[in-house]
């Protein structure tokens, strides 16, 4: 089926006492026993409840996947997937990935025997050269955050399979509507569902995908011994906004492309980052394993003609503030904002500079963005 009605109709129809079209929230923390040993497959709600089922039902549907755990936040799904090591193993990723992800791989699990090397993911020699014996999980984003760097999924994936490491992709970015890493051979496909796959910004929530059941019984595992599960609430918000994806993605995608355009004509704008625009030099792979471009862009502002305050003073319709994915317009300034947690070194090895802008174009009306941006740059 078309990953449309997929999106629309996986997780639904599980009222048979009354058909209800939507899935009902079971705001419960436990389940009665029928008799000694007998339940209706659910206990507990840490270890499952029947909402956050039919999310991870929907989820996995979109990524092809096998089954999916959903979680409390995208942390949360990061921090369980880093739990699936053993002390003295080593893990090989970008020095650009997500600041979170990387404040959490360097501050916490560095300091628990779990060691890393930062490198330049879009370069296979590299990769290769800082895999040890002890190697077994290479963590990929692509398109990287803010820079959209693209890691070639087959070459890098195909590293981890020889060295019989794990393959995880955070698929945050572009969303399985764009991107849809298992095709690839991904062992793990892992989301912040706050983003693009709740896309309404009202809820934090994240989200392992996994293919294959013996990898899929650890994580869930995982997930309830650490009790990161998500709230049923919680789940049933992501139900609700996961079925308008496709479209929302192609809006955004739209107006990403439109701002991303109008901003390479600015004076005022160094430079562009967007895998929608011919300049982003990185073609062939976008054509071989993206469907589309996605929502975020990212530009350099000459700040020395537009002052960083000034700028975002300006801005009306786009509001500054961290985050992405949802359906209102965000812009923020990572080396200040999202990506602070990096560091100075960090910051400076990702080629993130304090002129760098970062844009989550929402679905608004391009005309009416672009004219606020127009305005905030000044002629
Ligand atoms: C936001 C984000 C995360 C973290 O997700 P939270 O829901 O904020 O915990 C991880 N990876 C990427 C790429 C993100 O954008």
């Amino acid at each position: 089926m078309d990953i449309r009605t997929r999106a629309v109709l996986t997780g639904t129809a599980k009222d048979s006492q009354y058909n209800s079209v939507i899935t009902p929230i079971y705001p419960t923390s436990t389940f009665r026993f029928e008799e000694l040993g007998k339940h209706k497959g659910y206990d507990y709600t840490r270890s499952g409840n029947p909402t956050r089922a039919a999310l991870e039902e929907n989820i996995a549907a979109l990524e092809g996947g096998l089954g999916a755990a959903a979680t409390a936040t995208g942390m949360a799904a990061i921090a369980t997937v880093l739990f699936l090591l053993e002390p003295g193993d080593h893990v090989v990723t970008g020095h650009d990935i997500y600041g979170g992800t990387y404040r959490l791989f360097k501050d916490v699990f560095a300091k628990r025997r779990i060691s890393f090397s930062f490198v330049d993911m879009m370069d296979p020699e590299a990769i290769k050269k800082a895999m040890r014996p002890k190697t077994r999980l290479i963590w990929i984003e692509t398109p990287s955050n803010p820079l959209l760097h693209i890691v070639d999924l087959e070459a890098v994936i195909g590293l981890a399979k020889n060295k019989k490491a794990w393959a995880v992709v955070d698929n945050t970015f572009l969303s399985p509507y764009f991107q849809r890493p298992f095709e690839f051979g991904a062992d793990i496909v892992v989301h912040s569902t706050t983003k693009y796959l709740n896309g309404h910004s009202d809820v934090v929530g994240g989200a392992i995908v996994f293919n294959n059941a013996k990898l899929g019984e650890k994580v869930r595992f995982y997930v309830n011994a650490l009790g990161v599960s998500e709230s049923p609430f919680d789940a049933w918000l992501v139900l609700r906004g996961v079925k308008t994806l496709p479209q929302r993605m192609e809006a955004h995608q739209k107006n990403a492309l439109k701002i991303a355009s109008f901003l390479e004509g600015h004076p005022r704008v160094k430079k562009v980052y967007y895998a929608g625009l011919e300049s982003h030099p990185q073609q062939d792979l976008i054509k071989k394993q993206m469907k589309g471009f996605g929502g975020m862009l990212a530009f350099e502002l000459d700040i020395k003609k537009v002052p960083l305050k000034i700028f975002f003073k300006k801005m009306k319709l786009f509001q500054l503030a961290e985050s992405l994915g949802g359906v209102e317009s965000l812009i923020e300034h990572p080396w200040s904002m999202s990506h602070a947690s990096m560091g100075p070194e960090g910051l400076k090895a990702s080629g993130i500079t304090k002129e760098t802008v970062r844009i989550s174009a929402g679905i608004e009306s391009p005309e009416d963005l672009i004219a606020d941006l127009k305005n905030a740059l000044g002629k």
